[in-house]
């Protein structure tokens, strides 16, 4: 187990120095924007849709490692997949890293999103690890507003106390 924490880490690291899809799309069919005011991440996202399958996805902005490595293994995980693949790995992957759900029982269909699952023992992160999601889910909505956790904060604990 501590050999693939290590490998997870080192995922975490390489996406973090060098995101996969760290771009903006012009004439994008879909957009939105994702903040996480407790940690300062911000991010928005860009994508087109072909029917309903995701043709092309990109993200920029700047958060921590956390933040920027689940982007970018977001875009990797759903680009070329349909909106109803997309949403669903995204429940998945949600409802793993807030601990709803086993890693072992769903690790394979996560893949390098595995990852990420580790978040499930620091709530603080977890907001870090599924921002860009949340981004993904409201830009398929095509709502061109703004995301932001602090909705999430409010309905659950307090996490910096103040
Ligand atoms: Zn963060």
């Amino acid at each position: 187990m501590s050999e693939l924490n290590e490998l997870y880490q080192q995922l975490i690291l390489e996406h973090n120095k060098s995101p996969r899809n760290f771009k903006k799309i012009e004439h994008a069919s879909h957009y939105a924007e994702g903040f996480n005011p407790l940690c300062g991440d911000h991010y928005e996202v860009w994508l087109t849709l072909d029917g309903d399958r995701i043709a092309d996805i990109g993200f920029q902005g700047s958060g921590c490692a956390i933040s920027k490595s689940s982007a970018s293994m977001m875009t990797t995980s759903v680009k070329g997949s349909t909106v109803a693949e997309a949403e669903r790995l995204f429940e998945k992957f949600h409802q793993v890293v807030t601990g709803k759900w086993s890693v072992d029982e769903n690790i394979e269909e996560l893949g390098c999103l595995g990852a990420l699952t580790g978040v499930a023992e620091f709530p603080s992160r977890i907001k870090c690890a599924t921002l860009a999601w949340h981004a993904l889910h409201d830009a398929l909505k095509n709502s061109h507003a703004a995301v932001s956790t602090e909705v999430l904060t409010k309905k659950g604990e307090n996490i910096n106390g103040q």
